[in-house]
């Protein structure tokens, strides 16, 4: 059993210093948080909520958002139907890489991209826009266990400059690897990028993942586990974009990471618990550049398959009895 207060409270600590990084700029709203916010949130996979800092501070949860979007798809159409209509590769270049999206062999790859997010939310598409917006804030709302709420400033500003997203749906739609009209659906995957959390939320949405895909809050069975392993595992090659390989290295890959612009971060460690960070200044490929270097310590102090450094008693203990035996031989 960990001690998650000293946990966190050593982390925090140790991270807090960290100003570098900028805010998001290229969604206007994004850049008007406040760039002090600073909270970290782990809740286990009984359901206890551990936390400190500004945990009661709200950001957009961009592309956290596309991890739920790909649970409702897995749900609706099987892991089999969605790894082929969607792909998993990753692809070495910026989320909303057109070039990206262009040259990959099936011209969607992984979910966690923004053409592959958009291709996952057009596997989603309802005629009537209102029940299509609700079916995705509800599935959300299932994992945090609270009705969340959508940041009207920050939908629209998106809905302005979303000229990047529309081209990348049309060319998928050129391809045949999008499955609903372009207008609708890239105006729901903003929506649901509009979404408005805390650390706690991201960090009660994780512990969903972390106990299988059962929430610990309310008992109920949002995923199958192997709907679970597929959306995890798919998380490894792009859930932090081109930093993905630096943080598999560095946390052993037990800990599975998914950031968003708004500077959230929510971390997932298998049978132990789910994290949630907030910390808006990003790095340069769009993760909060606190919330990493605060997840890699976190990770590697909860992840069960490294090695864990032994307290000097139980060295002392183990090299006597080494000792021993040589004499004895
Ligand atoms: N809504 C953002 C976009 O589509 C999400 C990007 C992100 O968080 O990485 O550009």
């Amino acid at each position: 059993m960990y001690d998650y207060n000293k946990i966190i409270d050593s982390v925090y600590k140790q991270t807090k210093h960290i100003k570098s990084g900028k805010k998001a700029h290229y969604i206007p709203e994004l850049a008007k948080v406040s760039s002090s916010i600073f909270a970290i949130s782990i809740c286990d996979v009984n359901g206890n909520l551990y936390h400190k800092g500004d945990y009661t501070s709200k950001v957009a949860i961009e592309s956290i958002s596309k991890l739920f979007s790909l649970s409702l798809a897995v749900k609706k159409h099987g892991v089999d139907t969605v790894f082929k209509k969607i792909g998993m590769h990753g692809s070495f270049l910026p989320f909303n890489s057109i070039i990206a999206a262009k040259l990959a062999p099936s011209h969607t790859i992984n979910p966690f991209l923004n053409q592959g997010a958009m291709a996952t939310t057009s596997l989603l598409y309802q005629k009537n826009n209102k029940a299509f917006k609700k079916s995705i804030l509800d599935n959300m709302n299932d994992f945090a266990s609270k009705r969340l709420s959508v940041g009207k400033d920050i939908y629209e500003s998106e809905s302005e400059t979303n000229s990047i997203n529309m081209s990348l749906a049309y060319l998928l739609k050129n391809n045949k690897r999008f499955y609903a009209p372009v207008i609708p659906t890239v105006d729901t995957y903003t929506y649901q990028c509009s979404v408005k959390v805390t650390s706690d939320d991201l960090a009660r949405m994780a512990s969903v993942f972390a106990n299988g895909g059962v929430n610990p809050k309310t008992n109920k069975e949002l995923l199958t586990k192997k709907q679970t392993e597929y959306i995890l595992n798919n998380l490894l090659p792009e859930g932090l974009y081109e930093y993905s390989d630096e943080w598999i290295v560095k946390t052993g890959g037990d800990a599975y990471a998914k950031s968003g612009v708004g500077g959230g971060i929510l971390i997932v460690i298998p049978g132990v618990c789910g994290i949630g960070i907030v910390s808006p200044r990003l790095d340069k490929h769009g993760n909060s550049k606190r919330g990493v270097s605060a997840g890699i310590k976190l990770a590697r102090k909860l992840s069960k398959k490294l090695f864990k450094k032994k307290s000097n008693k139980t060295r002392k203990r183990y090299n006597s009895k080494k000792n021993k035996t040589r004499r004895k031989k």
